[in-house]
């Protein structure tokens, strides 16, 4: 890895962050008449804590990984674009990726005017880090992979991602979005080990709190600060941060419902087997299967016309004739199932 000093863009390294009344005084007193709040209390009068150390205290204890390494973001999508933000000068620096992946990294890099490489995937959905590597260059400044990647649901090769590690120059973000439902191990605990690295998780799968936007980094504690240095100062609400705590408290029921989602996930794959327009079912890391079907439009639309929405990824390199399906509730599985059984061939 290149020193974080090189990475780093010039204006990013040069600035003064916001100092916000929060950040200059910390700690309790009796009297706070320092951020021009209204004294009269709401419960929201007061402007929330801008590093949410006490969610981060509970994410560290279940993760194992200190607070200081940890960002919270409005989704994935706010560390994704942060990351791009620090480290890439547009018009200048280049990101690479996987294909087919998710779509955000590519869309965060346009709005940044910084370019946007991709590297396909094999045909059974592996990383080829030789080629990655060669078509990241030494202009690339970041490298996105995603693991279990979406929309095709597979582990990358842990070989292939730690030749990536090892050999990339920049950053290596690995996007764990999907990461409860794998029987692999989260890269979080890798993150002594390569200092580029850095990890993203969220709550807006597992955790079942889409609606609720929160997204976390992991990353060394100087990447954290760099990240830190250009958020908005108050970028997670305090009806959020304490949203947080509670399903944080509630690790169990979230267990429960991975449980009930895995074995969802289970009996789906076995049905689709029976069914007769279902032609390739791709192995799942994730809460969803890429189905591979005799006329991927024709079937989308029917399901539509019933109600059943799916994602359609027939127009995507490499899952040309596939539908994405989330694995649902027993009862929603089998109202698909039962469409699916319906359409002849
Ligand atoms: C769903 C998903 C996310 C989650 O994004 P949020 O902004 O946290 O809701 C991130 N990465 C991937 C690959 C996803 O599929």
């Amino acid at each position: 890895m290149k020193e974080l000093t090189q990475l780093v863009r010039k204006n990013v390294l040069k600035m003064k962050p916001y100092s916000s009344a929060r950040n200059e005084y910390q700690g309790d007193a009796s009297v706070f008449l320092d951020a021009n709040e209204n004294p009269f209390d709401s419960g929201y009068n007061r402007y929330p804590d801008p590093y949410q150390w006490k969610v981060k205290e509970r994410i560290s204890v279940l993760k194992g990984v200190p607070k200081e390494m940890i960002l919270l973001g409005n989704g994935s999508d706010e560390p994704i674009d942060l990351l791009i933000r620090v480290f890439c000068d547009p018009g200048k620096d280049a990101i690479t990726s996987i294909s087919p992946s998710y779509g955000m990294y590519e869309v965060s890099a346009e709005v940044n005017n910084v370019e946007f490489r991709k590297v396909p995937l094999t045909s059974d959905f592996e990383l080829n880090a030789d080629e990655l590597l060669r078509v990241a260059g030494t202009d690339s400044k970041l490298i996105f992979l995603c693991s279990p990647n979406n929309p095709t649901g597979n582990n990358l090769s842990e070989k292939e991602i730690r030749k990536v590690l090892t050999q990339f120059e920049g950053l290596v973000i690995i996007d764990e979005a999907y990461i409860d439902f794998s029987a692999a191990l989260s890269y979080t605990l890798k993150l002594e080990q390569y200092p580029n690295l850095v990890v993203l998780q969220t709550f807006s799968k597992a955790w079942a709190a889409a609606a609720v936007r929160l997204g976390m980094a992991f990353a060394s504690p100087e990447i954290i600060s760099l990240l830190n240095k250009i958020k908005y100062p108050y970028n997670i609400n305090q009806l959020t941060q304490e949203y947080a705590l509670r399903l944080l408290a509630g690790e169990d029921r979230m267990k429960e419902q991975l449980v009930q989602i895995l074995k969802g996930r289970t009996e789906l794959d076995r049905k689709l087997r029976d069914i007769a327009c279902v032609k390739k079912i791709y192995p799942s890391d994730a809460n969803f299967i890429l189905v591979r079907v005799t006329d991927a439009n024709g079937i989308y639309h029917r399901l539509v016309e019933k109600g059943i929405i799916v994602r359609n990824r027939t127009n995507v390199a490499l899952c040309e004739g596939c539908l994405r399906i989330t694995v649902g509730t027993e009862e929603e599985n089998r109202i698909l199932l039962d469409e699916l059984e319906k359409i002849e061939i």
